[in-house]
């Protein structure tokens, strides 16, 4: 049976999912959501002897339906191969008493490339299926990470172009270098003058401006998405929380049926939405807990209900989680909603004018799922410094938010359950704020001198992602203010 996908804020059309994979959002601004979250059709007992790649194909064919299984396999081969550093290419670590499931083995060392990496493929699929002939335009608007992941998987695809824009002064400075510098002729990157909400808003704003969708559409154009607004990116990241939990069982960590929970350092909200879509789908998850840095709008919203970004926006060392508007999270609320698009564009509309809503407690009690929880700079330092100490193993900062609200949860709720821990991105990518938490001494060093450091200390290998930017040319030096967005992105174009 085809499983058919429909927009959050209009339930009455429904595509393919290579078209929502095609579209990316939705024409009425909506996210789109699989009519269903279908169960796994495989047990635990045959998923923990599978490779990722296994996994992979038995998670994603329950989901995009309308791919062959030839085209699947092909996409998921093409995929996880060797990019990634391991063969197992999502390995799971036990530090202390918690599981870290990294996921920065690919070739940008964050957790994008698990999705990013598959992306191009399922799109240029999508594309031949449903015969269209113009170019892609992926726009992508990132926080960091999101951006030389998807330039990395679209650079020099045949039939697509990609535009990327990230905040100016807003990503560290290895995120900055690895974009500026990436190769390709149908790349641009762009710094804009304004922070990732800006950015994310800006690209919203001209993938619904239908004029602009004509114009491009007459030079044999098309936009699509490689956020994770686009169903795409989150249903490759589901199958990375099917694979921990049949390889805890695998490595008898866990016993058969044992529920786990999972903590997640959370910024649009994709990450953390892919491991609920997972327990929808049958793993024994119980909590799904969602950390957050001192953006901390989700920890307030699920505290109390109130979704409020009106707020100061604070540059923190966890950049790729410096966000006030988690598009992902629109998703839950029209789950939440009881699937009523009416109710969940009303709230997004509200969102849009005032900058705010409140949920029913209708809606909150469908909640129960997910705890929030947040740590501050200083508890993010802190994290890092005392597993450092302890265990000798170096997290990123994104990771350290989520290790540090995960034993928080432990040590305040008393839940006895097992925890994984998203690992979202190697301690190389922030290596200047990782090795100045483990010691203030390293506070005026210079960045490429602490990857070796680092290397020493830890014994983890040099990335080739970091040895490849050290000597590379910059190649993009491309500035713009927020509102001058679409007159870039068609001077790009050349329309
Ligand atoms: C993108 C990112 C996050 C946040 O993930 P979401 O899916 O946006 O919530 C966390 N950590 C790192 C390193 C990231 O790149």
């Amino acid at each position: 049976m085809n499983l058919r996908y429909k927009s959050t804020r209009n339930s009455e059309r429904t595509v393919t999912a290579s078209e929502a994979i095609l579209k990316g959002l939705a024409d009425d601004g909506g996210l789109f959501v699989p009519e269903y979250i279908p169960k796994l059709d495989v047990t635990m007992d045959e998923l923990r002897s599978m490779t990722y790649q296994e996994t992979a194909y038995a998670v994603m064919k329950q989901f995009l339906t309308d791919f062959t299984e030839e085209e699947l396999k092909r996409c998921i081969e093409n995929a996880y191969d060797s990019k990634f550093d391991t063969e197992v290419i999502a390995p799971l670590v036990k530090v202390g008493d918690t599981y870290h499931l990294e996921l920065f083995h690919g070739a940008t060392i964050a957790f994008k490339d698990m999705a990013l990496s598959i992306l191009p493929h399922l799109l240029t699929t999508a594309a031949k299926k449903n015969h269209v002939t113009n170019d892609i335009v992926i726009l992508t608007a990132t926080s960091g990470d999101t951006g030389k992941a998807a330039l990395a998987g679209f650079a020099d695809v045949p039939g697509t172009k990609i535009i990327v824009f990230y905040p100016k002064g807003g990503v560290s400075r290895v995120q900055e270098l690895q974009m500026v510098t990436q190769r390709g002729d149908n790349t641009s990157v762009v710094a804009i003058h304004g922070n990732f909400d800006n950015a994310q808003s800006g690209v919203k704003a001209i993938f619904e401006d239908k004029e602009l969708e004509k114009e491009l559409s007459e030079s044999g154009y098309q936009f699509s998405s490689a956020n994770s607004i686009n169903i795409g990116r989150l249903v490759p990241q589901v199958v990375y929380y099917v694979y921990a939990y049949a390889k805890l069982l695998e490595n008898e960590e866990i016993a058969s049926g044992e529920e786990i929970n999972v903590t997640v350092p959370t910024g649009n909200f994709g990450n953390i939405l892919a491991a609920y879509y997972a327990k929808q789908m049958g793993v024994p998850i119980a909590k799904l807990i969602c950390a957050s840095n001192e953006n901390k709008v989700l920890f307030d919203f699920f505290q109390t209900g109130v979704y409020d970004r009106n707020r100061e926006f604070i540059l923190t060392s966890s950049p790729s989680m410096d966000i006030l508007i988690s598009s992902n999270l629109e998703r839950l609320i029209y789950t939440v909603a009881g699937g009523d698009s009416e109710k969940n564009k009303d709230l997004m509309e509200q969102l849009k004018e005032k900058g705010a809503y409140e949920i029913t407690p209708e809606m909150r009690e469908k909640l129960s799922d997910f705890v929030g929880g947040f740590a501050t700079e200083e508890e993010t330092k802190e994290a890092i410094q005392t597993t450092y100490e302890k265990t000798g193993y170096v997290m990123d900062t994104h990771t350290a938010v989520a290790a540090y609200v995960c034993a928080q949860y432990r040590r305040e709720s008393g839940d006895p359950r097992k925890c994984l821990v998203a690992s979202t991105a190697s301690p190389y990518k922030f290596i200047h704020s990782v090795m100045t938490a483990i010691d203030s001494r390293y506070a005026d060093t210079d960045e490429f001198e602490l990857v070796d450091e680092l290397s020493r200390i830890s014994g983890m290998e040099i990335p080739k992602a970091i040895e490849e930017i050290r000597n590379a040319d910059i190649r993009h030096t491309r500035e713009c203010d927020a509102a001058q967005m679409k007159d870039t992105v068609k001077e790009i174009l050349g329309v």
